[in-house]
């Protein structure tokens, strides 16, 4: 069974005056069907206002259809019965730790989301130990947040978000606020999240550099999905991102030049490796 299932999504916000009149209608998520299969890593890409956000809330029941309908590992988000199993099903992670943080300690932190589901204590430290380890923020469990970077932060988030034995976690550009340190350390946990503990991760960023090992990426624009596929097979598509505004990596782009410049180089090229590669049969 599908992990996460959208089935011709659709989300309006609705704008109203003092007199709850409709002022203005924007569609942000525009019939949107899309299947994730467990253990996948997916990426969404999209530029600012695509509807990324809305469509992210919709996978943790903060926000509900308009049209259509979404199910999390099989539960119906509209199910009202079901809320709690799906936020413990599909964790998320946002943009900015620092409204995500809300403990004194780290292990504390990491601890309350446990804690509310009513975890036994001895099992919460178990989790919370085990979580810190994965993201490699373990020798800071006794430490101020406060005091932590960008990226130790929001590796903490994750821990928070981990600790509650998800199946999946949607991530909403959650490397957006940080530096490229703080950006690599991000994603490289996320990376690990997926090969070693088998976690479905559904990232949504718009940095292209951060998805080339996805399994299959979808890139949004005004609210529709308009392309889907693998890493190559979104990079071989320059002219396309361009126009959806978005950057492709450095090594594609200039692969994609070179090529234009009559170099035999094939379209989408990920990695340095491959671009050395290809130029060296060049000669
Ligand atoms: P993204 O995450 O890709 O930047 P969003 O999902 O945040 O896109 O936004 C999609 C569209 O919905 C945009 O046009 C945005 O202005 C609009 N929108 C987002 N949040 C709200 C809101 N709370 N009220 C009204 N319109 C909103
Ligand atoms: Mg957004």
């Amino acid at each position: 069974m599908e992990i996460v299932k959208t089935e011709n999504l659709t989300f309006e916000y609705i704008r109203r005056d003092e007199e709850d009149n409709v002022e203005g209608i924007t569609t942000a998520v525009d019939n949107v069907s899309l299947s994730v299969e467990p253990g996948q890593f997916i990426a969404i890409l999209g530029h600012n206002g695509s509807g990324k956000s809305t469509l992210a809330k919709h996978l943790n029941a903060i926000l509900y259809p308009t049209e259509g309908t979404v199910w999390i590992d099989g539960n119906d988000t509209k199910d009202d019965s079901k809320l709690w199993t799906i936020r413990e099903t599909a964790g998320m992670v946002f943009q900015n730790p620092d409204n995500q943080i809300i403990g004194q300690v780290v292990e504390e932190d990491v601890g309350f989301g446990p804690e509310n589901m009513g975890v036994p204590t001895k099992e919460i430290w178990e989790r919370v130990e085990e979580s810190l380890k994965v993201v490699g923020m373990y020798e800071y469990r006794k430490s101020s947040p406060n005091r932590l970077s960008g990226g130790q932060k929001q590796r903490v988030s994750i821990a928070g978000v981990l600790a509650m034995h998800p199946k999946c976690i949607v991530l909403d550009e959650p490397t957006a606020m940080l530096d490229p340190v703080g950006r690599r350390e991000v994603i490289n946990a996320v990376r690990g999240l997926n090969d070693v503990e088998k976690i479905t991760i559904i990232l949504i960023t718009h940095y292209m550099d951060e998805i080339v090992n996805a399994d299959k990426v979808f890139v949004m624009d005004r609210g529709h999905i308009e392309m889907e596929g693998t890493p190559r097979e979104i990079f071989s598509q320059v002219e396309r991102l361009k126009e959806l505004r978005l950057d492709v990596p450095q090594v594609t782009e200039l692969a994609y030049i070179l090529r234009q410049r009559g170099l035999p180089i094939p379209l989408g090229i990920l990695t340095i490796d491959e671009l050395t590669e290809a130029l060296k049969k060049c000669r």
